[in-house]
């Protein structure tokens, strides 16, 4: 028996001693397909979920090494794993049948999406549930403002990424907010403005230039964009990363536990982050004035090597926001 077939024997057998009767039968030449793959993603990251038409099969594996299985309802999005096939599976739950197709695709996990905007130039951006959406505690991560600043992304893609579940917190993972400066390697927006300086607590105008605060506050659509998903997630926590200047932020911390297992599990030192003048306009101020929760700024070193930032800072990130796996 393959871990898959494993994997979903043990869903349903979990299902059974929870919901009553349990049926598996061959599909019926009328069953239509009841997955619809979403809208085609814009070009990072990969598609990860999928819709289902009539149920949902939440299939997932606890820490104990539990297998368990629920029916969401019509319309949720499904999350899969690193699970290799198509199936179909029928499913008698309180007296009700429940004919569910589901698709795996290779090396995916556990993930649900939700658009947070549009770029200047029409790209999405995406926020995806990589931890509990049930959880009480919800946790942001932000993987980039500055587009040539890389690294943060391929750690929101190595959370996406990861086979094993997060419990304990809610945690979306935003790849980059600045999707047009990802694409072209430039630090601003499409429209030449500093993403982290156009945010409207402290904001000030500033000149054209490198940190070119934009015209008026939230005069960007990637901003507005991402204050309006922050407001309503209402976050305990939020963690915008950059590079190169290597710490995790102590200027201006609103939660000084979070600021400390930061440093313990991300390796980094505190440094104060004074934005050379004093901060102005930035996401991280906007958000500890804002908001109940606390935001902070984890700056990588200019290069940090491929294993600290897909493995030592993805776990160390879910460690320092309160979840586990
Ligand atoms: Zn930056």
């Amino acid at each position: 028996m393959t871990r898959t077939r494993h994997a979903i024997a043990a869903a349903l057998l979990a299902l059974a001693v929870a919901g009553g009767p349990l049926v598996a039968a061959p599909t019926p030449a009328a069953a239509s397909p009841v997955l619809t793959a979403p809208a085609k993603a814009a070009a990072l990251p990969k598609t990860v979920g999928y819709r289902i038409a009539t149920a949902e099969l939440h299939l997932w594996k606890a820490s104990t090494g539990k297998a368990y299985a629920r029916i969401i309802k019509k319309g949720s999005t499904i999350r899969h794993t690193g699970v290799r096939e198509h199936g179909r599976l029928q499913i008698v739950l309180n007296k009700k049948v429940y004919w569910v197709t589901f698709k795996y695709t290779k090396k995916a996990q556990w993930v649900s999406r939700v658009k947070v905007g549009e770029s200047v130039k029409g790209r999405t951006i995406y926020a995806y549930q990589v931890g509990d959406s049930d959880a009480s505690k919800v946790a942001v991560v932000i993987g980039q403002f500055h587009g040539e600043e890389k690294a943060g992304v391929d750690t929101a893609r190595a959370l996406m990424a990861d086979a094993r579940t997060v419990e304990g917190i809610s945690l979306w993972v935003i790849p980059t907010i600045n999707p047009d400066g990802y694409a072209a390697g430039t630090r601003a927006n499409a429209r030449g403005v500093d993403l982290n300086r156009n945010w409207g607590y402290k904001w000030v105008k500033t000149a054209k230039g490198r940190y070119y605060s934009g015209p008026k506050a939230f005069s960007e659509p990637e901003s507005k964009a991402l204050k309006a998903f922050l407001a309503d997630v209402d976050p305990r926590y939020v963690v915008g990363i950059h590079q190169p200047l290597y710490g995790v932020d102590s200027d201006g911390v609103k939660n000084t536990a979070l600021q400390k297992r930061l440093i313990n599990y991300l390796k980094l030192p505190s440094k104060a982050f004074t934005c050379r003048t004093g901060c102005r306009g930035t996401m991280t101020q906007w958000v500890n004035h804002t908001l109940d929760g606390a935001a902070i700024t984890v700056e990588y070193g200019s290069s940090p090597s491929k294993r600290y930032v897909t493995v030592t800072a993805r776990d160390g990130l879910v460690k320092a926001l309160g979840g586990h796996y």
